[in-house]
């Protein structure tokens, strides 16, 4: 299984989801077969009971599962159909948790956020990453995860540490973080600085993003490409510029655009992988 980790930082509400979307889409576009799972670091245990002013409307899956919107985007982006399991909250993961706790699974132990909370939440990516998804019933070859909020809040720290341990278990070329940031445009300068900040604070959690994609109002000019591999020490191929569109379907063009296929195959190893004859 291969993973490929959306965070973000700067701001919420960044664009992780599209661009999440669209990642898993253009894998798709390979011939892998994609699947998703959306962390959401909130107490509820679902989406059901926030108000739809506050969070925007929930997203109702075929079981039942009332999730995050974004759910929805992946089931229209990837032609796929997910289930309530393919929504971690923290409030999921601590009843998980705390079930366990009370049947006695864990006797004679303190019950921890590390490991107990971290392992829980490593091996539901790993078990619900394994669930076909399309009606051809066949195993994912991709997962994408997509971890709600920014990086560096308090809520999102035991998933943070969670996923730092999945990218080690999953060893090289099987796991892929792609970081989304804010590229604000202040009298009429693309402003970098936020970008740097962000990739510190990933970095300091100790993830390590394979690709910087910058949100930004207007597409971003190559110095301001070249000023931002340069201060986060990445090659130029690694950041991809995601500007306002009037369709989100867009997006994906957009990284197609700037060759993110390639940083995907060489990253993740795909040729590798045993690829439909049709795709070839
Ligand atoms: P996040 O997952 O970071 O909370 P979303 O992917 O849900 O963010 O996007 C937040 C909002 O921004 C949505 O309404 C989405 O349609 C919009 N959006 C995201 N990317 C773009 C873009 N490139 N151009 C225009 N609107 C976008």
């Amino acid at each position: 299984m291969k993973y490929v980790l959306v965070s973000g930082g700067v701001i919420s509400g960044i664009g992780k989801g599209v661009i999440a979307s669209s990642t898993g889409l253009l894998l798709k576009t390979l011939g892998l077969k994609v699947t998703s799972i959306k962390i959401d670091p909130y107490m509820n245990v679902d989406a059901g009971t926030m108000a739809p002013t506050e969070h925007g409307e929930c997203f109702v899956l075929n079981d039942g599962g009332e999730v995050d919107l974004d759910l929805g985007n992946y089931e229209r982006y990837l032609n796929i159909t997910l289930t309530r399991e393919n929504n971690i909250t923290t409030g999921k993961i601590y009843q998980h948790v705390i079930e366990r706790e009370r049947r006695g699974d864990y006797l004679g132990k303190t019950v921890q956020v590390v490991p107990h909370i971290t392992d829980a939440i490593q091996e539901w990516i790993e078990r619900v990453a394994l669930v076909p998804v399309d009606e051809t019933n066949e195993t994912p070859d991709v997962c994408i995860i997509e971890l709600g909020g920014t990086v560096g809040d308090i809520e999102s720290a035991p998933f943070i540490e969670a996923l730092r341990q999945l990218r080690r278990r999953a060893g090289k070329s099987n796991f892929m973080q792609i970081h989304v940031s804010l590229v604000p445009v202040i009298s009429g300068e693309q402003k970098t600085k936020p970008t740097q900040a962000a990739i510190r604070d990933v970095r300091s959690a100790g993830l390590s993003p394979d690709l910087i994609a910058c949100r930004c109002q207007q597409p971003l000019n190559p110095a301001t490409i070249k000023k931002i591999a340069l201060f986060c020490d990445v090659n130029n191929e690694q950041v991809v510029a995601v500007h306002d569109v009037n369709s989100t379907y867009h997006v994906p063009l957009l990284l197609h655009d700037q060759d993110l296929v390639s940083l995907l195959k060489t990253t993740l190893a795909l040729d590798k992988i045993q690829i439909p004859a049709a795709y070839v």
